[in-house]
């Protein structure tokens, strides 16, 4: 009767983990995971909403997983408030936290593009140990130097009346500070200086080149143009998931 049972112990066992493996096998089979990065001025979250929808996996921005998170009042969430209150910068182990918990969810079971993660080697080796090897990873960088960075948010200007958008390098309004549409007046973003600019390309380079350098020793980065017109950049975008 004991070999029995113990043999039965080791059926079900072998058939638990058989069944398991299959499953486990099942749910990482093309999992595609988009990393996008690119400087503040380089049109990446517009690309990210437009990649999301033609590829059907949820654009994750670490920036929205904040808002939720805050909105909800869940635990991480109470702990991230404290950060941001007490003027601090959110710790890597509660982003990661946030964040696997995002992409555990059942719309991210074929995949997910990421926007604004990971920031740190810290955080790009937690989602490499949550992700394991059984992945379609790819690490798109939209490339933008920083002087036309500069140029596309300092020189972003705005109709007062109707919205309209122009800048003063790229797109300049026919005569200067009028409105081509309605004869408004244009304003100009009091924050959009250069020196704000600067600033933020200064942080943005120190967080994403050791990042950069992580995904390009593991031969997944990819470098897209994004000085060409948004259509072109989707363009060749896409060309990478053909
Ligand atoms: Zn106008």
């Amino acid at each position: 009767m004991k070999v029995l049972l113990i043999g039965l112990c080791a059926f079900i066992t072998a058939v638990g983990t058989v069944a398991y493996a299959a499953i486990d096998q099942e749910s990482s089979v093309n999992k595609k995971v988009v990393i996008l990065m690119g400087p503040p001025g380089s049109g990446k979250g517009t690309q990210a909403k437009k990649i999301s929808e033609k590829l059907g996996i949820p654009h994750i921005s670490t920036g929205d997983l904040f808002r939720e998170n805050l909105s909800k009042g869940t635990p991480l969430g109470l702990k991230v408030k404290e950060y941001i209150e007490s003027g601090n910068l959110v710790p890597d182990e509660i982003v990661v936290d946030m964040l696997i918990d995002r992409v555990s969810s059942d719309d991210c079971r074929d995949g997910y593009l990421l926007d604004g993660f990971p920031r740190s080697i810290p955080q790009a080796e937690a989602l490499g140990k949550e992700l394991g090897d059984n992945i379609d990873l790819v690490v798109i960088n939209l490339e933008v130097p920083d002087d036309i960075v500069v140029k596309r948010i300092e020189g972003r200007m705005s109709c007062k009346d109707c919205g309209a958008i122009f800048n003063k390098y790229f797109t300049p309004p026919q005569k200067e500070n009028i409105c081509d549409n309605c004869s408004g007046e244009l304003n100009q973003r009091s924050d959009d200086n250069a020196k704000v600019v600067g600033e933020r390309l200064k942080v943005y380079h120190n967080q994403t080149a050791p990042v950069e350098k992580f995904y390009s020793a593991k031969g997944v980065v990819k470098t897209v143009d994004g000085q060409q017109s948004p259509g072109a950049v989707f363009n060749d975008l896409m060309k990478l998931f053909n």
